[in-house]
């Protein structure tokens, strides 16, 4: 059923008394309470009248009012402010904007319903009197993203002596958005990610970040099939060392596979440093500065209202932190509240104690950071190639109880070739 109505209200409670008046008063209704994907949905299902919150994290109504009424497919859409925020000032903006009736919250739920239905006459639409349709409309779906370990190792896969279920890759993960292929690091698991692209030809371009150039993070370039295409563009962003350039250290990267010649595909470089980029509309990129030897970044994608954070070499301090070591606390306030986040579970607590300043965390470690920063999901990566499954599955076990123990709602696994999550 087409629907009349949309209501752009994030206040859930508000939201639903709206729907629930709305359906009441007998029209089909959606609530949206994301702003920014409101202009979207409001383009696709050509409401007859849009009800708009003013207060909202995003766009605020009133701009978004404004948007619709200056764009030709929008601009018939009539229109209702609702709003706590109901200074004079906001009441005249919003007529200037287009907007029918302004109404103050709390509003009146016995006059409400009559206001739409009045105003909808006027357009010309009757109720649809929709008591058979089902109970609440679908929410507009949120997009999906898709994240793949294509390698979590952490030694070359040709000096790797263990091959176990988790595989014997070495760093990348690729993060697949509605618009463009992301991918992190280039270690030997990019020649998956590169096979499957090339069988199924859904991208011309890559956009590459490399935290940095240790063997394990980019000895797949050489190899990686669509270097080889002509037709191809690689977008790829990192950081040099202080005496060696971006393009020089990605020339000795390619090396192995092209020798001094350039590879036949596009390369576009951007050298990175610590800081936010829009990499496109609506995707930010921060790089920052991580806990590992040499000139390494690690990253924070947010994208469709989501956070994902990739960051494969990294010590925590963790219980062993000095105060003068205020990298935890930094890293935290990068990843707080992330929805997904890739990090270093290298070493085994006992391990770690042997390896303490390498730039390399313990896994529980890692665990602890996540539970306390707020993060939802964490896959720990980078696991030490010399653990055999036995001790892998472990750690697994152990990271889940450690979350448990704690109440955290915390999702923690060990991350292996070919795991595939959508959130
Ligand atoms: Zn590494």
């Amino acid at each position: 059923m087409a629907i009349q109505v949309i209501v752009v209200d994030d206040d859930p409670i508000v939201g639903s008394l709206s729907m629930e008046l709305l359906k009441d008063a007998g029209f089909s209704a959606l609530l949206i309470q994301d702003s920014l994907k409101a202009q979207e949905a409001i383009k696709k299902e050509k409401p007859s009248l849009v009800i708009l919150d003013i207060l909202m994290p995003g766009i605020d109504g009133l701009t978004l009012l404004h948007r619709l009424k200056s764009d030709p497919e929008t601009e018939k859409v009539r229109a209702i402010v609702v709003s706590g925020k109901s200074f004079e000032a906001e009441k005249t903006r919003a007529a200037q904007f287009g907007a029918e009736l302004f109404i103050e919250k709390p509003y009146d739920v016995d006059t409400f319903g009559q206001k739409i239905t009045e105003i909808m006459k006027s357009e010309g639409v009757e109720p649809k009197k929709i008591a058979l349709a089902p109970s609440a409309p679908a929410p507009v779906p949120r997009t999906e993203i898709k994240a793949v370990v294509w390698g979590c190792r952490s030694a070359s896969s040709a000096v790797s002596p263990v091959v176990t279920r988790y595989g014997k890759h070495t760093s990348c993960v690729s993060v697949e958005l509605p618009s463009a292929m992301l991918v992190f690091d280039a270690g030997s698991g990019i020649s998956l990610l590169g096979n499957e692209l090339e069988k199924s030809k859904r991208f011309k371009e890559l956009w590459l970040f490399l935290t940095h150039f240790h063997h394990d993070h980019v000895e797949g370039l050489a190899g990686l099939p669509c270097a080889r295409d002509a037709g191809f563009t690689l977008n790829v962003s990192g950081a040099g060392e202080p005496d060696k350039t971006l393009e020089r250290a990605l020339a000795e990267a390619l090396e192995p596979g092209f020798g001094t010649d350039a590879p036949p595909c596009k390369i576009e470089l951007y050298e990175l440093m610590e800081q936010t980029y829009e990499i496109m509309p609506g995707v930010r990129l921060t790089a920052f500065y991580a806990n590992h030897p040499g000139t390494t970044l690690g990253f924070v994608l947010q994208a469709e209202d989501r956070k994902i954070v990739y960051c494969p070499d990294s010590e925590i301090y963790g219980e062993y932190g000095t105060a003068l070591q205020d990298y935890d606390e930094k890293l935290g306030g990068l990843c707080r509240d992330a929805d997904l986040m890739f990090h270093d579970g290298r070493y085994t607590a006992e391990d770690y104690k042997n390896h303490r300043n390498s730039g390399h965390s313990s896994f529980l470690a890692a665990v602890d950071f996540a539970g306390r920063n707020g993060v939802k999901q964490l896959v720990l990566v980078h696991q030490d190639d010399s653990y055999p499954d036995a001790v892998l599955d472990q750690m697994g076990k152990d990271a889940e109880a450690r979350a448990a123990k704690n109440g955290w709602a915390l999702k923690v696994m060990l991350g292996r070739e070919g795991l595939r999550l959508s959130i």
